[in-house]
Parts: C-alpha cells; sequence; structure tokens
C-alpha cells in the first residue's frame, strides 16, 4: 500500500511534472476539441487542423496543472527559522490564469507580502505559489485569497497581504471590450490589516522603485 502521506518522488518537494500530459484525458479532450470545431463551421479535417485537437486537450493540461502542484508543500519545502521580523514583499509576480466562467486567459501582476513569525520562506517560493493556484480554473478574487489563505496558514506570519491586478480576455475580446480596463483584488490578515502597515506596503508596490 502506498503511504498516502508520502507524495510520489516527483512530487516530494511540491513540483508535479508539468509536460507529462494523461495520454487517456488528451484523447477524450482530443475528441471533444475535434466535434467544437465541426460546430464551429469549421472542416476539422483540413491541414491547419488535423492535430488542433490533441494541442488544445494538452494546452489546457497545461493551464490547469495547478491542480497537481500542493502550494503548502511548496512553501514547507523551503522553511526557515528567522527572528526577521520586518516586511517581506516579492512585487510584480506575473499571473496567468484561465477565468472559470469562460476559460479564457486573464493576466497580469501579483504583489505578495508578509511579516515573519519566526519563520522565513525562500523567496522564489512565492511565485510558485502564485502559479499553483493561478494554474487552475479561477476567479481573480478566489485566486487572491488562495494565495492569501495558503501562506497564512503554512508559514503563520504576522500578517499576509496580496494584491493582483489583471486583465480578462473575456472582458477585453467579448462582452464589453473595454480593452485597457484592469482589475484589482486585494486580500489582507494580521498586521495588515491595520492602516499603517497596509499603507507602508501600497507605497511599496506603487512607487516604482526596485529594492
Ligand atoms: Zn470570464
Amino acid at each position: 500500500m502506498n503511504d498516502p502521506r508520502k507524495p510520489p518522488e516527483s512530487e516530494a518537494n511540491g513540483y508535479a511534472k508539468i509536460d507529462q500530459y494523461n495520454p487517456a484525458a488528451v484523447e477524450r479532450m482530443a475528441e471533444h476539441v475535434h466535434s467544437m470545431l465541426s460546430e464551429l463551421g469549421e472542416d476539422p479535417g483540413r491541414e491547419g487542423l488535423v492535430k488542433t485537437p490533441e494541442r488544445v486537450a494538452k494546452a489546457l493540461q497545461f493551464l490547469t496543472h495547478g491542480y497537481s502542484v500542493d502550494p503548502a508543500l511548496i512553501l514547507r519545502s523551503a522553511m526557515f527559522r528567522e527572528e526577521y521580523q520586518q516586511m517581506v514583499i516579492v512585487r510584480e509576480i506575473e499571473v496567468y490564469s484561465l477565468c472559470e466562467h469562460h476559460m479564457l486567459p486573464f493576466f497580469g501582476k501579483a504583489h505578495v507580502a508578509y511579516i515573519p513569525n519566526g519563520h522565513i520562506v525562500g523567496l522564489s517560493k512565492i511565485p510558485r505559489v502564485v502559479d499553483a493556484f493561478a494554474r487552475r480554473l479561477q476567479v481573480q478574487e478566489r485566486l487572491t485569497m488562495d494565495i492569501r489563505n495558503c501562506i497564512e496558514e503554512t508559514l503563520k506570519p504576522l500578517g499576509v497581504a496580496v494584491v493582483i491586478e489583471a486583465q480578462h480576455m473575456c472582458m477585453v475580446m467579448r462582452g464589453v471590450q473595454k480593452q485597457h480596463s484592469i482589475a484589482t483584488t486585494s486580500a489582507f490578515t494580521g498586521e495588515f490589516n491595520s492602516e499603517k502597515t497596509r499603507a507602508e506596503f501600497m507605497r511599496l508596490i506603487t512607487s516604482g522603485t526596485r529594492a
């Protein structure tokens, strides 16, 4: 029996191999994409489209590979005891996600901060946590809270702040077609609920200075 608490080797550090597709799922999804092409009035048999169903199926598996990644495990793999108790900020993390209403991309920047309470985490892990949640079907509001909650529950810091600014293709390309509108969401815990700390964070992420 496999020990369910012990992930397989490839996931031991929170990674799942994202270039490994599930062939059975690819085949089934490709059949649906083939039907969709016909429904759209296309000829799925024409040269340029012959391999499209398989490509779409693989692309969708890649774009949702966050389901097979454990973000808390990513953090736990690089947590260190440290007495530093000042704000740690990782700014302008690229975000690429799919809205769950249209399965169209939304993308932009995330800014994440925390104030350590005995533990810090390797800085490169923060963007990977963002990615683990972004590479799923999402709404921007929940993505923001998922990231906040994961850091809060795993690192147990004095506070967490997450701000995401994103453009949604379902707004830009269809519907209201407002091409330059950006949605901003934010989520805070602990010390970031104090006006002073939050204001400092907001100043630092908008100041344009590179620390
Ligand atoms: Zn949408």
